[in-house]
């Protein structure tokens, strides 16, 4: 059995109000969540954008 290792510094988040998407390390600084950009506390899990193709075939 392999040990998979997450790396929650690599989750991303997006402020809802600038739309500039940070990474969790960046906000680990930070007691709050909120964008390191602006200031603004509300943010949301921006989801990785690997790109799944199912072919359909
Ligand atoms: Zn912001």
């Amino acid at each position: 059995m392999r040990n998979i290792k997450i790396d929650t510094t690599s989750i991303k988040y997006r402020c809802l109000r600038c739309r500039r998407v940070f990474t969790a390390k960046k906000l680990s600084r930070e007691r709050q969540l909120k964008c390191p950009e602006c200031g603004f506390p509300v943010v949301e899990k921006a989801r990785r954008d690997m790109a799944i193709h199912i072919k359909a075939r």
